[in-house]
């Protein structure tokens, strides 16, 4: 995790930044034609945020919240305007998907906001974008010193596994880009969420940790001015080498195990004829093709009775 430099050395940066920007400014901002970039964007892994609290609607912190998700994502836009893209896509990813106030966006980012959508976290990506970035994402469920752990839904999910592999929310929507061809470029979240994308994603991606957890309600913060320079920074170096992450794919046919909390959750799933009960709190089914399983996932999450 990146701390901020000395004071001496932030001023000559200052300079030498200032100097460049002039003699470059042309040329950072030169469009690259077809250059679409997508942007999901979580709460949980949003820089300041480490409670519950600053991320659900109602609550007096919520307004906080929200206001710092709305700027990761607006240094993410800087960064990728100066890398040239021609067109940013946001989906607001996190609970209701309605977190981010419009009037507090870049005024050139597209937002998706609400919720239900068919593909959920990754609702708008498709082949036409070149890559496509996580914003404020969180570690799976189960995960050590981790802001806020969870997959998907916390009082469902203990774990998804697909083939096998015990996968985050990064994982399972980096799975839905890379059906499409697009590579997941940058994430960027608590140290915990960015060591599991750099296992899942290998290292090309590039990870920008805003902040370092002790436990899961307590974190070492990166100031919020440098976690919003290193975002904008990550995102332009990413894009800037675009071509080296590749897109992560998983063989077909895909095998999902969803482990529940509790058992009264497996007797629901269990219903639907595609499902095999495999576990007390665990169920199993497969599909051919990777976008219908993770229909059936979100599905099968939505009816599980609270436990
Ligand atoms: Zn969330």
């Amino acid at each position: 995790m990146k701390w901020p430099k000395t004071f001496v050395m932030f001023s000559a940066a200052i300079v030498i930044t200032v100097g460049l920007c002039v003699l470059c400014s042309a040329a950072q901002q030169a469009a690259r034609p077809g250059l679409k970039v997508f942007i999901s964007v979580d709460m949980e892994g949003i820089s300041g945020i480490v409670h519950s609290d600053q991320t659900t609607s109602g609550t007096a912190e919520y307004a906080a919240g929200r206001k710092w998700m709305a700027q990761d994502v607006n240094a993410a836009f800087e960064g990728a305007l100066e890398a040239g893209a021609t067109e940013v896509v946001v989906n607001d990813s996190h609970g209701s998907m309605r977190n981010i106030d419009p009037d507090d966006l870049h005024p050139r980012a597209i937002l998706i906001s609400g919720s239900p959508k068919p593909l959920s976290m990754m609702q708008g990506i498709d082949a036409s974008f070149q890559a496509c970035i996580f914003i404020g994402y969180h570690a799976k469920a189960g995960t050590e010193d981790a802001i806020l752990d969870h997959t998907i839904s916390g009082s469902v999910v203990r774990a998804v596994r697909v083939n096998g592999a015990d996968l985050p929310e990064l994982g399972l929507n980096a799975a839905i880009a890379g059906y499409y061809g697009v590579p997941v470029v940058l994430v960027s979240g608590d140290a915990a969420v960015c060591r599991q994308a750099g296992e899942i994603l290998g290292k090309d991606v590039v990870t920008i940790a805003v902040k370092e957890a002790y436990g899961r309600l307590a974190a070492k913060l990166v100031p919020m001015g440098e976690a919003r320079r290193l975002i904008k920074a990550g995102v332009k170096d990413a894009l800037g080498k675009l071509g080296r992450a590749k897109p992560f794919k998983i063989a077909s046919p895909y095998k999902f195990e969803l482990e529940y909390h509790v058992s009264a959750q497996a007797d629901m799933g269990e219903m639907l004829p595609q499902v095999k009960r495999v576990g007390a709190r665990t169920i199993a089914f497969t599909a051919d093709d990777y976008l219908e399983g993770f229909r059936t996932l979100r599905a099968l999450i939505a009816i599980a009775p609270a436990r």
